[in-house]
């Protein structure tokens, strides 16, 4: 599809600053001929789906924003498969390409490559649906109270459709509430509260280069003494050694910003790296001195993992 066919764009506002970032890159990109909707459904996410298809069939927009939140990753492929469209998941960046095609980038082959994705049959109520991950843009506007970290100059103009007054109205029989919700099928005790990333300044993340648990244990250790937040990367998630999955970075965990963030082990893949570009200040520990890590670090130090952490707790008391 030709970015000049784009008339009207529609995001999904889930209560999560995500729907910020999103109108903010849309803004950018698309300038202020463009028409923006945007469905606030931040109370009534068990009809987020339904409120989401009528509002495409109503609206007819040719291009769907959504945060990938664990709701976005839900709602996303469920209107692609109405609307027999393409879905981009999981976007790391979203362009005009040089023939003037919108173009989605997204991390492929383990993140080795950025593919660019296309959804070319894609019209105006039949659109191209693509999700982000919070904090990938970080220049975001704030949709209700106006500017917020952005230096776009001028405001886009949005419609907002409020579901969430809509339900309290009573506009929405009750009886459909139920339809499409998701279901909780279990609560699962959590074995220790997690290290809250989103919020940290400092984050130590560790990769399948730490080689072992009791390295990724001294790798916590480490971040409490300092106050900082221990992160990972997939493949130490999967290697089993108590990461958690809500600490792991990238495309299919979080992206963060803290001021300083620093890897030990970690190859630099960019499914990781994407989700640290708003870091202040990256700091790489790899014994291999041509990791790809590097190239995205402000420092870099050709060292063991452990031996590194061993010495900074030796060190700090
Ligand atoms: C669809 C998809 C989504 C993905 N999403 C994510 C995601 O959200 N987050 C994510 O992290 N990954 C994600 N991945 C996986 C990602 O592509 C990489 O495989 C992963 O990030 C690699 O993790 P790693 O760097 O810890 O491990 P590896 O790639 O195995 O790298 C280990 C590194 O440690 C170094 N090393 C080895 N021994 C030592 C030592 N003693 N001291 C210091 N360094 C050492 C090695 O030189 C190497 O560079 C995704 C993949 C796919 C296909």
């Amino acid at each position: 599809m030709k970015a000049e066919d784009i008339n009207k764009i529609l995001i999904l506002d889930q209560g999560d600053p995500v729907a910020g970032q999103l109108l903010a890159k849309a803004y950018a990109v698309f300038g202020a001929e463009t028409e923006y909707v945007v469905l606030k459904a931040h109370k009534t996410h068990n009809i987020a789906l339904r409120m989401m298809e009528q509002t495409v069939r109503e609206e007819n927009p040719e291009l769907v924003l959504i945060g990938a939140t664990a709701l976005g990753e839900e709602i996303a492929p469920a209107l692609g498969v109405r609307f027999r469209t393409g879905v981009a998941a999981h976007c790391v960046d979203i362009k005009v390409n040089d023939e003037g095609r919108l173009t989605f980038l997204i991390p492929a082959f383990g993140g080795r490559v950025i593919g660019e994705i296309f959804v070319p049959d894609a019209k105006a109520g039949h659109p191209a649906i693509a999700t982000v991950k919070p904090g990938i843009f970080q220049q975001r506007i704030s949709l209700y109270d106006g500017f917020d970290r952005t230096d776009i100059g001028s405001a886009p103009s949005v419609r907002i459709i409020d579901v969430d007054a809509l339900a309290a109205d009573g506009s929405i029989p009750e009886g459909s509430k139920t339809q499409g919700a998701f279901r909780l099928a279990e609560i699962t005790p959590r074995q220790r509260a997690a290290s809250d990333i989103a919020s940290a300044e400092l984050i130590l993340c560790g990769g399948y280069g730490l080689g072992n648990e009791e390295t990724w244990h001294k790798l916590e250790a480490l971040a409490d003494k300092l106050n900082g937040a221990a992160a990972c990367t997939r493949a130490a998630l999967d290697a089993g050694w108590g990461c958690m999955e809500d600490t792991m970075i990238g495309t299919s965990g979080r992206a963060v910003s803290p001021e300083i963030y620093v890897g030990f082990g970690i190859s630099g893949a960019a499914h990781h790296t994407c989700g640290i570009a708003g870091a202040g200040r990256i700091i790489s520990i790899n014994t291999d001195k041509d990791a790809e890590a590097f190239a995205a670090s402000d420092y870099k130090g050709v060292f063991d993992a452990e031996q590194v952490i061993d010495a900074l707790l030796d060190q700090i008391k």
